[in-house]
């Protein structure tokens, strides 16, 4: 069976069962329907783990809770039906009404032996599951905060629209004083943590020795992307992302039009991130800043997800700016020439 047959059988069945409709015949948990995605518990790894670890979309489906890599609908029904590959191409053939004597005959067993081998060893792996914690902030850290544009915003090019929508403020005091204060948010739309950034001049910074950005109490916002929960359902829409390093390129590209951005507050991208980006089941273009620092970023991202994501690097290097540009740094003509000249 060549590539093209199988598409078009998975295809088939797509349109005239439905996917969750189809994942529910099979047994599977959870099934939910999302956008043009279908969630429910992985049926590959063992342990119920997490509801929403295994993600349907765009033809394949994706487990980020713990195999992290692609499925295509015949391994799926292999693995809950206990078929061998022929037999799942006959059971989805004969739901759809294809010619199955066709497909008997076409159908390879290597296909499916691969998959048993890394079934198998699945089964061998241990189980290494640790569940994204953090604790919830107390109300009381709002008190603190007070909800204003800062003047450094304002001579930046952002308004109290962007400040109302990114709910950013400034800390009059608390651990935070003293700094513009930028809530960090879950795809669930709760809120991890606090970034607080300085408002002090970048010489008198790097004189006294304090931290440009302090996150409240340390706390790890890694396991996170900032701005994902107001951008889910956006991406879902658009079905692209942005990733960028920093939170004024995901403000930047909001008020431009761009409600589908992520920042990875840094030039890493931790495991939890990693996670979050492939779950979304969308084309990924990240824009690291443009230095050193943004090219290694970009490669990173593209090792972590380009083999299971379609990926695209938008490069600031394309334009005549000066060194460490970020996209904030930029003019809306400048980021639509590269966001054009990126595919
Ligand atoms: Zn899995």
């Amino acid at each position: 069976m060549t590539d093209d047959q199988k598409k078009e059988l998975v295809a088939k069945v797509e349109e005239q069962i439905g996917i969750a409709d189809l994942f529910k015949m099979l047994e599977m948990s959870t099934v939910k329907i999302k956008g043009d995605n279908v969630y429910c518990v992985c049926p590959f790894h063992e342990g119920a783990d997490n509801p929403n670890g295994f993600a349907w979309s765009n033809g394949f489906g994706f487990c980020f809770t713990q195999c992290n890599r692609k499925y295509d609908l015949f391994d799926i029904v292999m693995r809950m039906k206990g078929y061998d590959f022929p037999e799942a191409i006959s059971f989805l053939a004969d739901l759809v009404g294809v010619d199955i004597e066709f497909s008997r005959q076409a159908a390879t067993v290597s296909d499916g032996l691969e998959n048993r081998s890394f079934l198998s060893q699945l089964k061998r792996a241990k189980s290494k599951k640790k569940a994204v914690e953090w604790t919830p902030l107390p109300n009381t850290v709002f008190n603190d905060i007070e909800p204003v544009l800062h003047s450094m915003l304002r001579k930046e090019g952002f308004d109290n629209e962007v400040r109302e929508y990114f709910n950013l403020g400034y800390a009059r005091s608390g651990y935070l004083e003293g700094r513009i204060t930028v809530p960090i948010d879950y795809i669930d739309g709760s809120i991890v943590t606090i970034s607080g950034r300085s408002v002090l001049p970048k010489e008198e910074i790097e004189m006294s020795g304090i931290r440009r950005y302090q996150i409240w109490f340390d706390t790890d916002k890694g396991v996170t992307l900032y701005n994902i929960g107001r951008a889910d359902p956006y991406i879902a829409i658009m079905k692209e992302v942005f990733v960028f390093e920093g939170f004024k390129s995901v403000w930047r590209l909001h008020q431009w039009g761009y409600p589908n951005a992520v920042a990875t507050m840094g030039t890493s991208l931790t495991d939890e991130q990693r996670k979050l980006l492939l779950k979304l089941g969308v084309k990924i273009i990240v824009c690291g800043d443009r230095d050193k620092a943004g090219k290694e970023f970009n490669q990173k991202v593209e090792g972590a997800v380009s083999k299971f994501a379609d990926f695209a690097v938008m490069d600031m290097y394309k334009l005549d700016v000066p060194e460490k540009s970020s996209l904030d740094d930029i003019t809306k003509q400048q980021f639509e020439f590269l966001y054009q000249t990126t595919k």
